[in-house]
């Protein structure tokens, strides 16, 4: 009989028959927020392969490797499977009763804001829902907050600003009619493969591309244009391409004064960025960024697509800001394949914030203390509710460390690795009275709970993701939950009852969705039935209403646009005498996140068994440092060991890691400097030195 090695023959050999699937069912990728639709083959209660579903408007039969192997961690033999209280240091399995039941006894005392809770871009909308309203609801606080504050919530406060909605404006299949990609802080084939995948058909096609990059990526080598500028100097470059466009009359002034608003103090607010000035802060040559400022404006429709390049920074705000400004400049916006996106990064990041996973917003972006919502919800959930808004998640840590937070409860997260200075995290979680973690796995961050619960995946329970594309599609059930454990949002229920709430009565997903469309007007037209073949893009207002391909088609969400002006601000940390490298973080498209669900993946682990610093030739050698050799990097706020990867893709005086790998936890080095409005920390910039050791 054949048989296949997937590694080394250390590890299982597989019969080959075994790996063919007796069934298979429909349903949503849980890494990134393309959200490729996947045909799931199941033998027995196992997951045996992954393909792209065909008829799936995402990906429309495109996978990438992530989707293709990365499955495998649902099978895996380390998945929690009974609950865990702590006694005396150690974890005890107990039942379900016994844990639920410890819990809400614990958390009777901690009512009001002495409670947070951190709810999971990973789950899906229908548990996020049931998370967000049991922390209003059962523990009476807005205190719930998810990873978006790290990574997009200054798309949030920017585009709302501007547009008066936070998310992409158009649909990925768009892609394919842009003339030019303006791709800048997007390691586009790395974080979202089959967004990069349209961009290049879009290229081979005909389109231009114009990619801004402090790193050399893959992208670029498709590249009309590549402009490689210092990290941190995005808003300097983009004022620099608009003062470009304003002085050569290529704006569209029918648009703006259509449309838009402000433009006059916008316009003013342009006059600092001279050639002179953007060439020598940002390192890009006048040339390029002039011929790029022509390119965009002149070849239409031109769409930008950013991720956390431009997004985790302390002016990340301002970032944002700098692209919706250019977008309105050149009338890009409102329009087929026209437009600001926005690439959300986990699965289900964009329908967290949908459903009110935020401490400012209820379900449907609608606000804590705007008075009105608060009856609305009142009425819609029978309570009473708090009036302040909660604390964002780098507050939370603070608010801890304060003494004013006590108790904690935490689900699919693990802070201690993916947030910036996690020494301090570390430090806030172990200061916690209460420590609840809800995981698929035993992470870093649950071993410091006081109860650890054991939840189910993405391929164990039904529900819905919410993609970049602003895409409601379902997620189903494959196949049976393992061992003891209980779908998230029935653990929260339970637990809700335990408490004697009232309103945490579902028998399915279905019945969650249901009210999620009664109180969220964007989700008031979507229902199961209607999401059974193909999902549906919000706004979707009514149970006829088709969707929405593209945003702010003949007025802005906020009425007019609106021109914001802007200042160029360095980076919070800049190299120095002490630290003289640039460190910036990076994804990679074998991995994901803190690697707790990739890095179960032996083919994944084959292609990227470990962390490796990329560094330029010029610094490896003024270093001494060969290819391979292992460094210390070092920042202000901690140290990691870490193998070399000598290379030009990053620039004289950058490195580069990801934070895929706990064994050299890129977090412990990074800037937790916040901006000022979004109050993300900086994590795409902060001072390093590597030593060899
Ligand atoms: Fe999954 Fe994203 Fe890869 Fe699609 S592109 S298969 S959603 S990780």
């Amino acid at each position: 009989m054949a048989k296949i090695s997937l590694t080394s023959d250390k590890e299982k050999i597989y019969d080959e028959n075994e790996m063919q699937p007796v069934s298979e069912v429909k349903t949503t990728c849980t890494y990134c927020g393309v959200g490729c639709g996947l045909i799931a083959g199941v033998k027995g209660n196992t997951i045996t392969s992954m393909k792209g579903d065909p008829d799936a408007p995402a990906n429309k039969g495109d996978i990438c490797v992530k989707g293709r192997f990365g499955y495998e961690f649902v099978n895996d033999s380390k998945r929690l499977t009974i609950p865990l209280i702590k006694h005396n240091g150690k974890f005890v399995e107990v039942t379900w009763k016994e844990a639920l039941e410890h819990i809400a006894k614990k958390l009777a005392k901690y009512k009001g804001d002495k409670f947070g809770f951190i709810a999971s871009s990973k789950c899906k909308n229908e548990d996020n829902y049931i998370f967000q309203k049991f922390d209003r609801v059962v523990m009476g606080t807005n205190n719930v907050y998810n990873c978006a504050r790290l990574c997009h919530s200054p798309t949030v406060a920017g585009l709302a600003q501007s547009f008066g909605s936070g998310a992409m404006t158009n649909s990925i299949n768009e892609i394919l009619n842009v003339k030019t990609i303006f791709a800048i802080g997007t390691n586009t084939t790395s974080a979202h493969p089959v967004i990069a995948l349209r961009m290049i058909k879009a290229v081979r096609e005909g389109a231009k591309l114009i990619v801004a990059n402090p790193k050399k990526i893959d992208l670029s080598r498709f590249a009309t244009i590549f402009l490689q500028h210092k990290p941190g100097t995005d808003v300097a470059l983009l004022m620099g391409m608009m003062k470009v466009i304003v002085g050569e009359n290529l704006a569209d002034m029918t648009f703006i004064k259509e449309r838009c608003e402000n433009f006059d103090v916008f316009e003013k607010s342009l006059e600092p960025f001279t050639l002179d000035f953007v060439e020598e802060t940002t390192n890009v040559p006048r040339e390029k960024l002039v011929e790029a400022a022509r390119v965009y404006a002149t070849n239409k429709p031109s769409s930008i697509f950013y991720a956390m390049g431009i997004t985790q920074h302390t002016h990340g705000t301002d970032n944002v800001l700098a692209t919706a400004n250019l977008a309105m400049l050149t009338g890009n916006v409102g329009k087929p394949s026209a437009g600001v996106n926005p690439l959300r990064g986990h699965n289900n990041v964009q329908g967290i914030c949908d459903i009110g996973g935020l401490p400012n917003v209820y379900p449907g972006y609608q606000k804590v203390d705007d008075p009105e919502m608060q009856k609305k919800f009142e009425k819609a959930w029978n309570c009473s509710l708090p009036s302040s808004k909660g604390l964002t998640l780098m507050e939370m840590w603070g608010d801890i460390l304060d003494g004013n937070m006590k108790a904690m409860y935490l689900v699919g997260e693990n802070p201690l690795l993916s947030d910036a200075n996690a020494n301090h995290v570390e430090k806030a979680i172990k200061k916690l009275e209460f420590f609840v973690v809800q995981d698929i796995f035993m992470t870093e961050t649950a071993k410091l709970a006081d109860v650890v619960l054991p939840a189910t995946t993405f391929a164990e329970k039904d529900g819905t993701f919410t993609n970049t594309e602003r895409r409601v599609q379902r997620v189903r059930k494959a196949i049976e939950t393992v061992g003891n454990s209980i779908a998230d949002w029935e653990i929260v229920c339970r637990l809700a009852k335990k408490l004697d709430a009232k309103g945490f009565d579902f028998k399915n997903p279905s019945e969650i969705m249901d009210e999620i469309a009664s109180v969220t007007p964007s989700y008031g037209g979507i229902s199961y039935k209607r999401i059974e073949k193909v999902g549906l893009q919000w706004p979707c207002l009514d149970a006829k209403h088709p969707g929405t391909m593209y945003l702010h088609k003949d007025k802005f969400a906020r009425g007019k646009g609106k021109f914001v002006p802007l200042k160029y601000k360095p980076s919070a940390e800049l190299p120095d005498k002490e630290f003289p490298l640039i460190l910036t973080t990076d994804r990679s498209l074998y991995h994901f996140h803190t690697g707790t669900m990739t890095r179960k993946s032996r083919r994944l682990n084959a292609l990227m068994k470990e962390e490796l610093l990329k560094i330029n030739p010029k610094d490896a050698k003024a270093l001494g440092i060969k290819d391979g050799d292992k460094v210390k990097v070092s920042s202000r706020r901690g140290e990691v060991t870490v193998k070399v990867n000598i290379t030009d893709t990053v620039p004289i005086g950058v490195v580069s890691m990801t934070f895929h790998f706990f064994e050299s936890p890129t977090n412990v080095l990074t800037n937790d400097a916040l901006d000022p409005v979004a109050k993300i920390p900086e994590t795409k910039v902060c001072a390093v030195k590597v030593k060899k050791i």
